[in-house]
């Protein structure tokens, strides 16, 4: 392990950022915007962080001496991107401090891993079983009942790697698509169906100190398991949203992040917040804090990994956040020079562009997003979609 460090990682220091997509971006520009420089560490060149660093370490994130050499030079290491070997993990932190540590990510990356740190926790979650094969999924459903949700333990994002199950005839396909693999079974894992109410999430940072900061519960809708649209205030009874507060920093404390983590969970029809999932770094619900707080998670990122104060969470208005797919794009309208029309949305008050320098908007592919602040968080949600609407296909 690289020496424990204490002092504050001050402005002029390198920070390393693991992953190149537009979460690293933003934490790039957050962080040189404060004096810092940044490194970027991805498996591909041409990726969303590369213009807004200050070098991009290109490899492959299970070459652990690719890492290593790429972290020499780099004051800390953090995280966009947590799907790196744990053997990885430990090769970037023999070299450097690496926040969140090596095992935050070990057990967050993996559902089944993570689902037994919630229950060892005491932290109420979806009911589940882990799967090994299919005898064993037709066993976790015969304990679950349908329908259910069967996952991929390991590399799941966005809804990839997900089937909802709804007869027990679509067992066995389930487990040909998701299960049977060439080089041997995967482990997947089967979730009970929740009958949400609403999904929420709270971002938080937690220093080097352990001081806390959330940032206020956010209300999630999702459209094809992608998030679609993140707005706050929740509205929410208090009762809800402080339990979900509270979960979230019990969380962080008990895995002991130090940075930036997202807790997401279901709130059930009678008022009960269970655990979805755990992001140990910046959360695509947590883009609106950029326009809407003081401190924006992406700053927060950089203060928590650098050891130093937590900024305010303070949210000064009501903001909705809208993704802004591939889908959005006119089919082959890239090629064709034809893109959404970014005026028309520009045109209603409020609201801002984030465009993440990606070239092909495939379906489902998260090319940016659009922001709007307002006097309610209606008003924000009614912005923010007509104005994605006008800009395109949306
Ligand atoms: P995940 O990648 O696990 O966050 O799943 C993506 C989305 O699928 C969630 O945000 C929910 O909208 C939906 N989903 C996942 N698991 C469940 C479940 N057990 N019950 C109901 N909906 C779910």
């Amino acid at each position: 392990m690289a020496p424990a460090q204490t002092n504050p990682i001050l402005p002029g220091s390198t920070l390393g950022i693991l992953g190149g997509g537009q979460l690293g971006a933003m934490f790039a520009a957050a962080a040189r915007r404060m004096g810092y420089r940044v490194e970027a560490i991805s498996d591909v060149a041409d990726c969303p962080a590369a213009i807004h660093c200050d070098r991009l370490h290109v490899g492959d994130y299970t070459d652990a001496a690719f890492l290593s050499r790429a972290a020499t030079g780099l004051d800390v290491v953090t995280f966009e991107f947590e799907n790196i070997p744990i053997v990885a993990g430990r090769a970037l932190a023999a070299v450097v401090p690496v926040r969140p540590c090596p095992e935050v990510l070990f057990t967050t990356q993996d559902r089944g891993r993570e689902k037994a740190f919630l229950v060892r926790e005491g932290f109420a979650c979806a009911p589940h079983r882990v799967v090994r094969s299919l005898d064993g999924l037709r066993a976790a459903v015969a304990a679950l009942g349908l329908p259910a949700v069967l996952k991929t333990a390991a590399f799941g994002y966005d809804g990839k790697g997900q089937i909802r199950l709804t007869a027990e005839d679509e067992i066995d396909a389930a487990w040909a698509t998701l299960g049977a693999h060439p080089t041997g079974p995967q482990e997947l894992v089967l979730e009970g169906w929740i009958d949400f109410d609403c999904e929420i999430s709270v971002v938080a940072a937690r220093g080097l100190d352990g001081v806390i900061a959330p940032f206020a519960p956010s209300r999630n809708t999702h459209a094809r398991h992608i998030l679609d649209v993140a707005s706050v205030p929740a509205a929410l009874p208090d009762p809800v949203l402080q339990e979900a507060t509270a979960t979230a920093e019990r969380i962080l404390t008990a895995l002991g992040v130090v940075g930036v983590a997202c807790v997401e969970f279901f709130v059930t029809k009678n008022g009960r917040v269970l655990v979805n999932e755990i992001a140990p770094r910046t959360h695509n619900s947590g883009h609106l804090t950029i326009e809407a707080c003081d401190t924006s998670q992406f700053e927060q990122q950089v203060r928590a990994v650098c050891g130093l104060p937590l900024g305010s969470t303070r949210q000064r208005s009501p903001a909705a956040m809208a993704n802004l797919l591939g889908d959005c794009w006119p089919p082959s309208g890239r090629a064709a020079g034809r893109e959404p029309d970014w005026a028309a949305a520009l045109g209603v008050p409020g609201v801002t562009l984030h465009l993440y320098g990606k070239n092909e908007p495939r379906p489902g592919r998260k090319m940016g997003h659009l922001t709007a602040v307002a006097d309610t968080v209606e008003e924000a949600i009614e912005k923010v979609t007509r104005a994605r609407g006008l800009a395109g296909r949306g």
